[in-house]
């Protein structure tokens, strides 16, 4: 690993117990304020994108920075998967379970062509179950999850392997 990607990984910040009691949270808003290594982190997630994508999915809220920034960076356009109520025109929604309770992901019409070849991205990958239902949303627009890319990934929740696409991850705890 470079060394401004190193020094950007150990700028994660760890929050106990947010949003809920017994929740590491792990805070990537102090890498994100520091240019160089806001620079470094979206170049290697511009390098993890696997071969023959031609779109970029981001997740919200903080799979949009990540995701816009090695967007840009690969000549790529941006697809945000978004949470209910922001988007005028929905072509899907999927509901999906978290820890706590339940979530909604919604996809916008028009910009998600059936089999366009999509890397989705992320911040954080934990139990798996964001992944999943936004590569099942893809999947019903007829085009192919190739891969995902996250800044982080939290290996003991096993997210890997519910997130049911091959998934890169800059640093792994
Ligand atoms: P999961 O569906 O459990 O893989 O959760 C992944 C999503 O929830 C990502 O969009 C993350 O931003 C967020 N998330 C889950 N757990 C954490 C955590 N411990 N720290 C930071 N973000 C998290």
């Amino acid at each position: 690993m470079t060394l401004p990607l190193n020094r950007a990984l150990g700028l994660i910040r760890e929050v106990d117990d947010f949003p809920e009691p017994g929740v590491l949270f792990r805070d990537l808003t102090p890498l994100l304020a520091d240019p160089a290594a806001f620079r470094a982190v979206v170049g290697g997630l511009a390098a993890a994108v696997p071969p023959g994508v031609d779109t970029v999915v981001a997740l919200e809220a903080r799979g949009f920075l990540f995701g816009a920034g090695l967007a840009a960076v690969r000549g790529l356009g941006v697809v945000p998967i978004r949470k209910p109520g922001k988007l005028p025109a929905v072509a899907d929604r999927v509901t999906y379970d978290l820890e706590y309770g339940t979530a909604t992901f919604e996809l916008p019409v028009d910009v998600l062509a059936a089999g366009q070849r999509v890397v989705v991205v992320d911040d954080v990958l934990a139990t798996g179950g964001t992944l999943a239902a936004a590569a099942g949303l893809i999947a019903r627009a007829g085009a192919a999850v190739v891969g995902a890319v996250v800044v982080l990934e939290i290996a003991a929740l096993g997210g890997r392997d519910r997130a049911g696409v091959p998934v890169r991850a800059l640093h792994t705890v």
